[in-house]
């Protein structure tokens, strides 16, 4: 059986680290501030955002929530963009996905000032992060290549296949692990034989959004599987299937009428070396690493060595 890759724990340990350093500036007169823009009342954003604030208070870090109506239009989001871009108390600004569809996210998420991007989805720092220079680069894989340092998972010189191809997770993650030296290939909905892919990687990452779509054949053994995806099962016949030796899934199911699973099937566990689960995964690391760029955001702004 594969050992799992404990998320929790890993984002525990960064937020210690996080607090260590944000008590450092403290002691230099410094408190770095988050901005975390809500626009509407999407009620899984209000839970994404209510989180994110909730941690900056358990960290030390200053931040405030903005909360500008459905209504709003570019121009006015634009408008406060602009003006927290002015503000000395806010190092970053995380503007929450998605806006209302009459709103440009393009560009909203444009008008971030680079230095104050901690989503790190500004073209300078996908730039940044593509040639290998100083700055903020986006959380979720950022928290994956956390995991496999961490868990003391070789990069350089593997295989690595990337399952995705989008801005947020999979061009980020593949760039990441080619930066660290891993030989990457991306796969995506138009590769044809997606096996013939997965089967040669020693770090594979799942990140497509479709439940348990990477079945125990695909995967190499003693392979480290990452599993990004996060999918709702609201079918009794398919929890069953997926864990039927799990009677806590079944018994959650019974009490929510959902279950969470990732990209992976629950099986891959019994071929990989290592794994990340779901719930409690990747997931946990995205706001560890969210907090991380604040106070790497709030000491280059300062032109003060990031750690
Ligand atoms: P997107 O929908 O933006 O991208 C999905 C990618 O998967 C696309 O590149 C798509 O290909 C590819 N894809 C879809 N179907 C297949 C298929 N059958 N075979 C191969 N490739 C396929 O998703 P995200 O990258 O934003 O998110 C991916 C998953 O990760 C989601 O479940 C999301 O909820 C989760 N997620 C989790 C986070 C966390 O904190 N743990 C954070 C962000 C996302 P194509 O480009 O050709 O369309």
């Amino acid at each position: 059986m594969a050992t799992i890759l404990d998320g929790n724990n890993i984002a525990a340990q960064i937020k210690d680290e996080v607090a260590a350093q944000v008590k450092e500036l403290a002691a230099q007169g410094i408190r770095p501030g988050l901005a975390a823009v809500l626009v509407g009342e999407d009620p899984a954003s209000e839970i994404y955002v209510r989180s994110k604030v909730r941690v900056c208070e358990q960290l030390g870090v200053f931040s405030e929530k903005i909360s500008p109506p459905a209504s709003s239009t570019s121009e006015q989001i634009l408008e406060l963009i602009h003006s927290l871009n002015q503000r000395e108390d806010i190092d970053g600004i995380l503007v929450q996905l998605p806006l209302p569809p009459h709103i440009d996210s393009k560009r909203v998420l444009l008008a971030v000032c680079p230095e104050k991007d901690v989503d790190g989805f500004h073209p300078v720092n996908v730039g940044n992060l593509s040639t290998q220079r100083p700055g903020l680069a986006p959380c979720t894989p950022a928290g994956i290549m956390e995991i496999l340092r961490r868990s003391g998972i070789e990069i350089a010189g593997r295989s690595a296949v990337v399952l995705g191809r989008s801005d947020i997770v999979g061009k980020p993650i593949a760039m990441m692990l080619m930066n660290a030296n891993a030989t990457v290939t991306v796969c995506h909905s138009r590769t044809v034989d997606l096996p013939a892919y997965t089967s040669t990687a020693d770090i594979l990452v799942a990140a497509i959004g479709k439940a348990a779509m990477v079945k125990p054949e695909m995967v190499k053994p003693g392979a480290a599987v990452i599993d990004v995806g996060i999918n709702r099962l609201m079918d009794k016949n398919k929890v069953r299937e997926y864990f039927p030796d799990d009677p806590k899934r079944q018994e959650e199911f019974a009490a929510k009428g959902s279950t969470l699973i990732g990209d992976v099937h629950p099986r891959v566990a019994e071929v990989a070396g290592a794994i990340t689960p779901v719930p409690g995964g990747v997931g946990p690391l995205t706001i560890a690493m969210l907090m991380a760029n604040t106070v790497k955001a709030a000491r280059l702004r300062r032109g003060m060595a990031v750690q």
